[in-house]
């Protein structure tokens, strides 16, 4: 594995290959849900390119930036040991200038939900994507749909600019009872950590419902809001892909979104339906 830390050596593989390049972001601290991505770009991929920056753009103050988990050594052995060609691991001072060209999120898809409460959150995403994107140049590049609304707008961005990149869509990674792997769950005393079962519960709740054809979105959410009782719900929403709320479940076009905080921690989780 080579381990590259300048943007220049990096265009400078890039730009000698023929080989078609597969390409997965992360911020690091790496759990079988990044490992699910990077496996899927290896069978995808003549090369696989892992990046591993902690994006302070995308953090709003008072948000965990500074206390963001860093792995680095644990992360480059487990890259290695799934045959990651490039581990991608910039600074921020090659990252962003001063007074930068910036990306403005769409306003419809990005100031609901995640965005409502994190205002400017997707800014920061699209704006580091799109710096990785130009960097790396991918054919195909890897994002999780745990991450729901940043994959949309990641689509979106890539039609938008008339990027020459192909997004796959890559399905949630659970621990064995159900949580949503995240590199926050770290954080989660064991108490809370049992409390947060009741996310997952919900959207198996959820979706037992619409298989008995119980296809009314308000119905649905009074169900989950039910199990998540003693939590601190930021939200339940039901949308469509293009992140539209509905009222009518319409199969194969349906996403159910939560977002709650657990003391500090905040946690999100989702079903595509
Ligand atoms: P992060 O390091 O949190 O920025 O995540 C990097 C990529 O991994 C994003 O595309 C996430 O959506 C994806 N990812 C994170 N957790 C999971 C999971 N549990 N299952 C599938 N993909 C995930």
């Amino acid at each position: 594995m080579n381990i590259i830390n300048t943007i220049q050596d990096l265009r400078n593989i890039i730009k000698n290959t023929k080989a078609t390049v597969g390409f997965v972001p992360t911020m690091g601290a790496l759990h079988d849900g990044h490992i699910s991505l990077i496996k899927k770009a290896k069978e995808e991929n003549d090369i696989v390119v892992v990046s591993i920056f902690v994006n302070p753009t995308q953090f709003l103050a008072g948000e965990d930036l500074d206390s963001y988990p860093v792995k680095m050594e644990v992360d480059k052995k487990i890259c290695e040991l799934c045959k990651v060609d490039i581990l991608f691991t910039p600074n921020i001072n090659m990252m962003y200038g001063n007074d930068e060209v910036l990306i403005k999120a769409p306003i419809l898809r990005s100031y609901t939900l995640e965005g409502q409460r994190r205002p400017e959150h997707f800014d920061g995403v699209l704006q580091i994507v799109l710096k990785l994107f130009n960097i790396v140049q991918p054919d195909n590049a890897y994002f999780g749909k745990k991450d729901a609304q940043q994959l949309s707008l990641i689509k979106q961005m890539v039609d938008d600019l008339f990027l020459d990149i192909n997004i796959v869509e890559c399905d949630i990674i659970r621990e064995s009872d159900g949580l949503a792997m995240s590199s926050r769950n770290i954080y989660l005393t064991k108490p809370q950590r049992e409390l947060s079962l009741n996310i997952s519960k919900s959207l198996r709740i959820a979706s037992n419902l619409v298989a008995k054809n119980c296809l009314d979105c308000d119905e649905i959410i009074t169900a989950m809001g039910k199990v998540l009782q003693q939590m601190d719900i930021e939200y339940i929403s039901i949308v469509n892909q293009k992140f539209e709320r509905i009222e009518k479940i319409e199969l194969k076009n349906t996403i159910i979104l939560i977002a709650v905080k657990v003391d500090n921690t905040r946690l999100i989780d989702n079903i595509w339906i």
